[in-house]
């Protein structure tokens, strides 16, 4: 609220949900907080009574029919909150204009004023309590990855290995994945967001396993891969560069460090093996109430690395199908010889991401995922 004040509003509107419970605790699907003069309130519905009061405890709670915005609305309008502060970048141009029409006209006027990531910004840095759910949320994460490797066989289709790591999720205590899980075997490694599909995993090759769960609200993130069958020395080297890259974006975390620098940290171990292009995403992000939220971890950001932020390191590296008659630069290059083997810089692509979720500290970091091993794995 300080903020808002700072920027000249009187009063603030929040209605996204993870902030409303990020301020209220309610976590209710229609919610919105609305702060005034010192004073927060939580306007909700009827579905919502009991569990507002119970989950709100300590804020003024009201229930209406009506829209729970349009109940803020009004509140604010009575008691003269103009202008009134709300998150730009988390509410959509028509529900604006829906609150803007149900202000009476005279007020219509400059009532709204656009802030952006308000309660985001306090949201990056997670206290203790918030600490414990995430680290609760990444013990859950890692004991289903090592769960769920005996699943990982050639002729398991990906949506079957999905499938086993969320019924298992569900009785670990998770209450959701936190993303749609990413089972992506072979070929289908090369895509960094490739959905579990029909597809069965090959005899050899990469398997990319990216998925999170939802404990108490908070989410957990990590990637493994891990290979069947034997390697090519080529996809035994990506993964080491990966994983050296991961390691040095790590190493380079501490409050007081800028974004830009982490990242620059894991693109440079990349450059230096060749491999920059092929790593075409951001470093990482933050995690919290949601699975992407501040900082982000990229090129060009300056904002820096404070105790209490949980973010991830994800580097990785995509390597597509190869036109043919392009010849890699190491060793065994002879066309049939590759095919047999089913070399994978040749023959077909492949990926490799390798992602921990770590808390920031005032000396470095904590791995909150150390619990699953990175080595190679080969199945
Ligand atoms: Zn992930
Ligand atoms: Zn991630």
């Amino acid at each position: 609220m300080r903020a808002a004040e700072g920027a000249g509003a009187k009063a603030l509107l929040v209605t996204h949900g993870p902030d409303v419970r990020y301020l209220s605790g309610f976590t209710g699907s229609s919610g919105a907080v609305a702060l005034l003069g010192g004073r927060a309130t939580l306007f909700t519905d009827g579905r919502y009574a009991e569990q507002a009061r119970a989950e709100a405890a300590g804020l003024r709670v009201v229930i209406d029919k009506r829209p729970p915005e349009m109940q803020a609305l009004e509140w604010l309008t009575s008691l003269g909150g103009r202008p009134c502060a709300y998150d730009a970048g988390r509410t959509t141009v028509a529900s604006l204009e829906r609150m803007k029409k149900a202000l009476p006209g005279p007020l219509r006027r400059g009532f709204f004023l656009p802030m952006d990531g308000l309660v985001a910004g306090l949201r990056q840095i997670k206290d203790e309590e918030e600490v414990t759910r995430l680290r609760r949320a990444c013990a859950v994460g890692c004991g289903l990855f090592a769960a769920v490797l005996e699943y990982v066989t050639r002729s398991a289709t990906e949506a079957e290995v999905a499938a086993q790591l969320e019924f298992m999720a569900r009785l670990a205590g998770a209450e959701a994945m936190s993303f749609e899980t990413i089972v992506a075997g072979g070929e289908r490694s090369a895509l960094p967001h490739g959905r579990a599909s029909s597809a069965r995993l090959p005899a050899r090759g990469f398997v990319t396993l990216d998925f999170g769960v939802v404990v108490d609200g908070y989410c957990s993130d990590m990637t493994r891969t891990v290979h069947l069958g034997r390697a090519t020395e080529r996809e035994w080297e990506v993964y080491h560069s990966v994983l050296e890259a991961q390691q040095a974006a790590i190493a380079a975390v501490r409050a007081g460090v800028r974004c830009a620098v982490v990242d620059e940290a894991a693109r440079s171990v990349l450059r230096d093996a060749g491999l920059e292009k092929e790593f075409a995403h951001s470093t990482g992000h933050g995690v919290g109430l949601e699975i992407h939220e501040g900082p982000r971890i990229a090129a060009g950001q300056e904002q820096v690395l404070e105790a209490g932020m949980v973010i991830t390191i994800e580097p990785g590296v995509y390597l597509a199908r190869k036109p043919a008659g392009a010849v890699p630069a190491h060793g065994r290059t002879q066309q049939g010889r590759l095919r047999s083997e089913g070399d994978a810089v040749e023959g077909h692509g492949f990926g490799v991401r390798i992602e921990d979720m770590l808390l920031v500290t005032r000396t470095g970091c904590e791995v909150l995922t150390d619990a699953s091993p990175k080595d190679w794995i080969e199945l």
